[in-house]
């Protein structure tokens, strides 16, 4: 009997030893995902002079951030600000993400392309938020480690490693459309992949230097309407024509 005793209570002490640190971590990475939330929030609600997209603010309270940057950069990943992802390419701010993310209230029924998929981040918010959701990237050994990314949090995306640039035909038109790198011009066949009525998000300008976010709407099925947002910073999308 005291031998039972004994004996769970040095099981018990073992399981707390064993899951004291990796509880706390979790549980520090959800308040600290949390006081990002409000943060971004808050600027979001100032630069838009209104409140966010209530999708938008549900969406990054479920998406575990430190899941999609590379390990020494955990401790950072509920920072509002970019993080290196390798192969000179980045995981982009959090307010930045979720402005893009904002402008084309991204919901159920919406079928959306990403061009850029990176660490998977912004392709997973889409997906949090009920879209579905397509998404290309151009360096293989992200658009592999991504995969393997989305199958293990269990976010039902569709990727393919390729030029962006072209868009993905066999799944065209798109409701919106989504570049998170800095292209020279607005890519032509990401215009035709767009539906009637559909938006699309891209920043535009020189590369490495200050480019500008632009919202482009489809109004017709030879027209757009566009508008510059604020200045960016985003790494260039490469491939295309050039
Ligand atoms: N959306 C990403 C941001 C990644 S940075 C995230 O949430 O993490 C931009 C990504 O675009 C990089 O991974 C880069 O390799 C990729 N890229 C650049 N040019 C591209 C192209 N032509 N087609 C597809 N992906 C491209």
């Amino acid at each position: 009997m005291a031998h039972a005793a004994l004996h769970g209570l040095y099981w018990l002490m073992t399981s707390l030893l064993l899951l004291g640190p990796a509880q706390a971590d979790g549980d520090s990475m959800g308040e600290q995902r949390e006081a990002l939330v409000e943060v971004v929030a808050q600027q979001l609600k100032t630069w838009k002079d209104g409140p966010p997209e209530p999708v938008v603010l549900k969406a990054l309270r479920t998406v575990p951030r430190h899941e999609f940057v590379p390990r020494a950069q955990r401790r950072f990943a509920y920072q509002n600000r970019p993080l290196p992802i390798g192969y000179g390419q980045t995981i982009s701010q959090p307010f930045i993400v979720a402005l893009m993310t904002d402008l084309i209230k991204p919901g159920p029924g919406q079928k959306i392309l990403e061009i850029g998929t990176g660490s998977g981040y912004q392709a997973a918010i889409l997906s949090a938020a009920g879209a579905e959701v397509f998404s290309i990237e151009i360096v293989p050994e992200l658009g592999e480690a991504v995969e393997d990314r989305f199958e293990r949090l269990g976010y039902a995306i569709e990727t393919r490693i390729g030029d962006g640039y072209y868009g993905w035909e066999a799944h065209a038109p798109f409701d919106a459309i989504i570049v998170t790198a800095a292209a020279g011009h607005v890519p032509p066949p990401l215009v035709d992949q767009l539906k009637v009525g559909g938006r699309m998000v891209i920043p535009v300008g020189p590369p490495f230097l200050t480019q500008q976010l632009m919202v482009i709407d489809k109004t017709e099925a030879d027209r757009i309407r566009s508008r510059q947002l604020l200045p960016v910073r985003f790494v260039p999308l490469t491939g295309g024509p050039d």
